[in-house]
């Protein structure tokens, strides 16, 4: 582990991982400084002079003050010659805390999407059911039916009281950036560190989706899955299909397409592994084939004429 040591001068060297970032953030003046050298950013994005950053700081002591700039040097700020500015990871915890990423705010719902009547099915005798609900908690929107979530992204609270913690709006944002982390999962970059993903069909008759996959980054782990039909959605050959019979997939919530189900999945084959998801709209069907990596290996359409 020599590696993460740091040097002579208290700093990490650049390549090392900090084993604990935020023990360098963990005080006022520090993060006073980052506040002060992102609002700079903001406006004229020129460097901060060292005598102008300790003044707007407001630290009177100089050892003090170098002190503290000490421990943010190298990794959240540097000295590029004309004065200190945010690196690239300062300037991505700044925005973060100016965000206020982590405040605390009110749920929202449930609201019930789709009544489990109108699918046909059967209420539990204590009342619970097979209805289709969306709850906002925990800064994640969540659709479940019954008991099981069926999916979940976060939106930020910031961006949730923005819209008046209205569920309406919520569902609007969390379908929208749903779809952009399934189109870089599905492109196998990571929507949080940008490393590689790997992703895994997973067959599971006692999971709320039997067929689903998993994604998994090579270097910060699991991200999550989703049911196969979803990797379908985003590949142009059902796009096409589905808008020229009026149903727009890349802004259709994907909780309200039919064949994001398991009943429009069969398994092709075994050897090699194919799961075919059928499209179906108006009497029409496109038959999407998919891999094990749940890519788009094949398309076939069926039409009535
Ligand atoms: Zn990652």
């Amino acid at each position: 582990m020599t590696n993460r040591r740091a040097d002579s001068n208290g700093r990490a060297g650049a390549n090392d991982r900090p084993a604990d970032p935020f023990k360098a953030l963990g005080n006022e003046t520090r993060l006073e400084i980052l506040r002060t050298l992102y609002e700079r950013m903001q406006g004229d994005e020129a460097p901060l002079s060292y005598s102008a950053l300790r003044d707007r700081v407001g630290v009177a002591d100089k050892g003090n003050f170098n002190y503290h700039l000490r421990q943010l040097d190298g990794r959240f700020l540097e000295d590029d010659g004309d004065g200190y500015r945010l690196t690239f990871a300062g300037f991505e915890i700044a925005k973060v805390i100016d965000v206020d990423a982590w405040r605390s705010h009110e749920a929202c719902g449930p609201v019930v999407l789709e009544d489990g009547s109108e699918r046909g099915t059967v209420c539990d005798s204590d009342g619970g059911d097979e209805s289709l609900t969306a709850v906002y908690e925990d800064s994640v929107v969540k659709i479940r039916r019954g008991d099981e979530t069926l999916s979940a992204h976060a939106v930020r609270p910031a961006g949730a009281t923005d819209r008046g913690m209205a569920m309406d709006a919520l569902l609007d944002v969390a379908s929208t950036l749903w779809q952009h982390t399934i189109e870089s999962i599905l492109e196998g970059i990571c929507p949080y560190c940008h490393a590689t993903v790997e992703r895994r069909l997973a067959i599971d008759e006692s999971s709320a989706w039997v067929h689903s996959f998993r994604a998994t980054c090579t270097t910060c782990g699991p991200l999550g899955g989703s049911h196969v039909a979803i990797a379908a959605v985003v590949h142009p050959a059902v796009i096409s299909f589905c808008w020229e019979r009026g149903v727009d997939v890349t802004t259709r919530p994907h909780w309200e397409l039919p064949f994001v189900d398991d009943a429009a999945v069969t398994v092709a084959s075994e050897e090699p592994t194919r799961l075919r998801v059928d499209v179906e709209l108006e009497g029409d069907r496109l038959e999407v084939l998919l891999d094990e990596t749940v890519s788009v290996v094949g398309t076939n359409r069926r039409e009535k004429r």
